[in-house]
């Protein structure tokens, strides 16, 4: 059997896209729907992972295969202080076998950003302060540099977020696994799927997916990362479509089976932002204590916090007002605590 919706729909991609089955994965997710509001569904990427799940869990199945396919045995990557990416990282590496090494920018203190610093250090990630997120940018880029010039070639250097066209690619093979849900019947053709947006690969994914599986769904990013730093435009429309780009050309040169298709706009909002990466929002407060009392038709309770889920949530109230048919949050927020508590007992 087949671990990817996309090789399902074509199988010429197997050979093509390296895949690695992450110890613990756990893909497809369910999707469930709340029994309190009405139009309003989950995709549970809470559990794309049984010892860390969340949506960078999904990409590095992808990131690590390329990683094995080029014999890579090091992963370099950035992000903030409480980086889930890098949490994922930091877990997956290990059960992997992987060296596994962190650059971190400031990022506003709280109960999940300390706790996240906290396992990325026990489960052995080597982590690097450098300040600033540009000061954190330009430091990737100069080591990346500085390995090309020594031809040294067993680091991956990875994007914040796993941004990459593999992370792309595993939100397409996303896209494909709702629809294999929705074929089964177990979940509705949403109008609108929502997602909150950082390194936008999951926007840049979903929105490619969608079109290229032919569902009718409109999908909606949050922006809750800077559109720009410094001088450079980070997080804006353009540059998730420039993601978009790339990974169609690169789809289109495998010559895997899929036909030309045209690349969708994407749609990305930008007026739930507030006042920076990681800073708490009022509405973002206010939707989380909706979402927090919530019962989902499985039972199961998920999590919020305020640097991504909050800020997307705010944006999934203000359209289930408006809707007119099914609404589905893309839940990209881990929920599987263990590590946590193991941390606590050391
Ligand atoms: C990283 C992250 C996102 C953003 O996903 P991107 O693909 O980087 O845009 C959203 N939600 C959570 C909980 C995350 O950790």
């Amino acid at each position: 059997m087949s671990l990817s919706p996309l090789f399902n729909a074509y199988p010429a991609l197997q050979k093509l896209i390296p895949l690695v089955d992450i110890p613990g994965q756990q893909i497809p997710t369910p999707v469930t729907h709340s029994l309190d509001t009405p139009q309003l569904w989950l995709k549970h990427d809470d559990l794309t992972n049984a010892v860390y799940g969340g949506n960078k869990s999904r990409k590095l199945a992808f990131i690590f295969g390329k990683m094995q396919a080029e014999g890579k045995t090091r992963l370099l990557t950035f992000g903030g202080t409480g980086t889930n990416h890098g949490v994922a990282c930091a877990v997956h590496s290990k059960a992997l076998g992987i060296d596994c090494e962190i650059l971190l920018f400031d990022q506003p203190e709280s109960e999940s950003v300390r706790k996240n610093l906290q396992v990325m250090q026990r489960y052995g990630a080597t982590l690097r302060y450098c300040g600033s997120l540009l000061n954190t940018v330009l430091r990737f880029y100069t080591l990346q540099i500085h390995d090309r010039l020594l031809r040294r070639k067993q680091t991956e250097y990875l994007f914040a977020g796993g941004s990459s066209l593999q992370g792309v690619i595993a939100f397409i093979d996303a896209a494909f696994e709702l629809r294999e849900q929705i074929e089964r019947g177990e979940c509705p053709v949403p109008e609108t799927i929502i997602c909150p947006v950082g390194s936008s690969a999951t926007l840049a994914g979903l929105t490619l997916g969608v079109a290229l599986a032919g569902l009718p769904s409109r999908v909606i990013g949050v922006r809750v990362a800077p559109a720009h730093l410094g001088p450079f435009p980070a997080c804006t429309v353009a540059t998730v479509k420039q993601l978009m780009q790339k990974t169609q050309q690169y789809l289109l040169r495998l010559q895997g089976g899929i036909p030309p298709f045209n690349i969708p706009q994407p749609v990305m909002l930008d007026q739930y932002y507030g006042a920076g990466y990681g800073v708490a929002s009022a509405a973002g407060n206010q939707a989380e204590q909706w979402f927090r009392k919530q019962r989902w038709a499985d039972g199961l309770t998920v999590q919020s916090e305020c640097t991504y889920t909050a800020k997307a949530l705010a944006t999934l109230r203000d359209e289930l007002a408006t809707a007119n048919g099914p609404v589905l949050y893309w839940h990209t927020l881990n929920s599987v605590q263990g590590i946590y508590s193991e941390a606590e007992a050391v």
